[in-house]
């Protein structure tokens, strides 16, 4: 403590990446401000007598950034000087440019709680999640802060923020007290450091980063083929939480499709997906600025931009003076052009507009609410239908047609990362697939006990029991199988929306029918094979279906009168006649801690997923 009676704050740290030989962060080094593992068991102690503030999920996501070094060189939220200096002028008070504010908004009445020199805790929820040294607070003027940047940037953290009635900016250093702190990324998220580790194990020399928030256009597709060709890798920053929705298509569809896209169409050894904010990526220049800060800070090279004016150019241009070192490279809009039979841009197409055909999401929005399919010129049908699919699904504030009656759906005020969040874990669907007497429900079961009994929430849900109930309706015949499948999924989903790991075991013996459950899902969808040979299936026969089958008691019986077509790329695929019902469980048990989906106890450090890098230290949300 200093004479004033402040807490010394001294956990960020600068680090030199020289030896990895990418580019060098922005202002030179990167900022590491995590709370180290030698000062957690003081600071937990002293945690209770801090004053609290609450954050908000895009703010843990943006201390998470600031932590890890993303937005290096910034080491904590932005004070009054600085947060005045980038929205004025778009830099640093140093000079250096920058894009956006990076910033903490509070209420009046938790502004009235702390003192300026403060070291205060922050809460998501009931969970520690950082540190912070309270430099100073001061009123925000939210209005004009969208006067200069626009609503669309700032949407969904400017909604959730007018809904908190935060009235100021706190502005300190902080550090980050659980590693992995914001539970929805925890999936596949890579730190600017691991990052960095990724890009040199595999060797890869130029990574591009698209400036393009949900790629799943025909488009889009092929402005990141075009830069595939010339890169190594595409580094693909998607977005980490909901957005508000823009042109009528929800988010989430666009998320799913997006996905689809890159899994379906590209060599995904040579992408790599990294959640973000989405706050970064509007076409504005200034985001464009800060995408490509952050992008040279997790490694890459390159930066594809579609805009390509005066304003863009300037930026980019002073803040390559200021060590911007990132290669911004534009790539203008693609269309599909009818006598060239393809897509092209203005820059390799000689035609006329009047030969160019392009739609806007407005006019994909209302084709797809109008229950329409989309031009194979604008998607691929797989990532059309999911598109629809999501549609139906999320229509956020517009009204879903079904049977001709209009439906409103009611905006629910937690949404499902608070309460997986507040879990402690991720919700997932983990969809079991395979042969009757394979082992899906011995081992589901085997699986709830042991999630349960370590603080999951978690249920079972088993094709038999729900045919006692919601679809006591539905025989056996192709259409009511269907439809057995389509229930039990939106059950799942409702469940997994709740914040739940469900296990669902269904024979499901189809691809198409996986497809629709899949497409139902969306990024939940995790299928698990369980395999057993049709032999070891007929021996065990616990239900004796098969002995029935066998004598022409049951019709259409799977494996024997009906095909299985196995999964051709399950998430997971495990083999009940070599491996024991424990081991099985427990298969499924590590395939769910090594996606971050489950629990995570104090102490346990996940082994970082690149070469070089220490493990990770850190405190999890307990
Ligand atoms: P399903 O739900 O796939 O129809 P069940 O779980 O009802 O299958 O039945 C599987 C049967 O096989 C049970 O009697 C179980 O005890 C037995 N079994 C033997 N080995 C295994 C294993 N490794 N995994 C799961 N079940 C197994």
């Amino acid at each position: 403590m200093d004479r004033q009676g402040r807490q010394s704050f001294t956990y960020a740290k600068l680090i030199r990446t020289d030896d990895d030989g990418l580019l060098t962060p922005y202002g030179g080094e990167l900022v590491q401000a995590f709370v180290p593992a030698s000062d957690r068991p003081a600071l937990l102690e002293r945690l209770p007598l801090l004053p609290a503030l609450q954050i908000s999920a895009t703010e843990l996501l943006d201390l998470e950034m600031i932590a890890s070094g993303a937005l290096s060189p910034l080491t904590g939220f932005m004070t009054r000087v600085t947060y005045e200096s980038v929205l004025t002028n778009a830099q640093l008070p140093d000079g250096r440019p920058w894009g956006l504010p990076v910033t903490l908004a509070v209420t009046r009445a938790a502004a009235l709680s702390i003192r300026s020199g403060q070291e205060v805790a922050l809460y998501l929820g009931v969970n520690p999640v950082g540190v912070m040294r309270v430099e100073e607070m001061f009123s925000w003027d939210m209005e004009a802060e969208a006067r200069v940047l626009g609503t669309a940037a700032h949407d969904a953290p400017t909604v959730v923020r007018r809904e908190r009635q935060a009235e100021y900016l706190v502005g300190g250093p902080v550090a980050l007290l659980a590693a992995r702190g914001a539970v929805f990324m925890q999936h596949q998220h890579l730190w600017p450091l691991e990052m960095r580790g990724q890009i040199m194990q595999r060797g890869w020399g130029q990574v591009a980063v698209p400036h393009i928030k949900h790629p799943w256009r025909r488009t889009h597709e092929y402005l990141l083929k075009c830069t595939l060709e010339s890169s190594d890798a595409l580094l693909l920053h998607t977005p980490a939480i909901k957005e508000s929705v823009v042109e009528g298509i929800s988010p989430e569809a666009m998320q799913v499709a997006s996905r689809m896209m890159i899994e379906n169409y590209f060599p995904v050894d040579r992408i790599s997906a990294n959640p973000m904010s989405p706050a970064y990526f509007a076409p504005r220049p200034r985001a464009a600025l800060m995408h490509a800060i952050l992008s040279q800070n997790y490694g890459a090279s390159q930066i594809v931009l579609q805009e390509d004016d005066g304003v863009v150019r300037e930026l980019f241009a002073e803040a390559a003076r200021h060590g911007l070192a990132i290669r911004p490279v534009c790539m203008p809009a693609a269309f599909h052009c009818e006598p060239c039979g393809g897509f092209a841009t203005p820059k390799s197409c000689p035609h006329g507009e009047s030969q160019h055909l392009d739609v806007t999401d407005a006019e994909i929005a209302e084709q797809l609410h109008q229950g329409e399919g989309l031009p194979s010129f604008v998607a691929r049908p797989d990532v059309a239908r999911t598109l629809a699919r999501g549609m139906a699904d999320r229509p956020e504030g517009m009204a879903v047609k079904s049977d001709g009656r209009h439906i409103y759906p009611h905006a629910a005020e937690v949404s499902s990362e608070l309460r997986q969040s507040l879990a402690g874990h991720k919700a997932c669907a983990l969809w079991m697939t395979g042969l009757s007497g394979s082992g899906k429900s011995t081992i589901a079961h085997r699986l709830e006990r042991d999630l349960l009994l370590a603080g999951h929430r978690v249920f079972v849900l088993d094709g038999d029991n729900l045919r006692h109930g919601l679809n006591h309706d539905l025989g056996f015949s192709e259409a009511d199988r269907r439809e057995n499948l389509r229930r039990a999924a939106e059950v799942v989903k409702v469940m997994v929306e709740a914040g739940m790991i469900v296990i669902a075991s269904f024979i499901s013996p189809f691809r198409a029918e996986r497809q629709m459950v899949r497409e139902i899902l969306g990024v939940s969808y995790r299928e698990v094979y369980v395999a057993a040979s049709l032999t070891t299936c007929e021996e065990r026969d616990p239900k004796g279906l098969y002995k029935r089958a066998r004598a022409g008691q049951i019709p259409q019986f799977t494996g024997i009168s009906s095909p299985y077509e196995p999964p051709e790329n399950p998430d997971l695929h495990i083999d009940t006649t070599v491996t024991a019902v424990d081991g099985c469980a427990r298969q499924i048990h590590d395939y769910l801690a090594n996606a971050g989906i489950l629990r995570t106890v104090r102490g346990d450090h996940r082994v970082a997923g690149a070469v070089g890098l220490p493990a990770r230290g850190g405190l999890r949300i307990q």
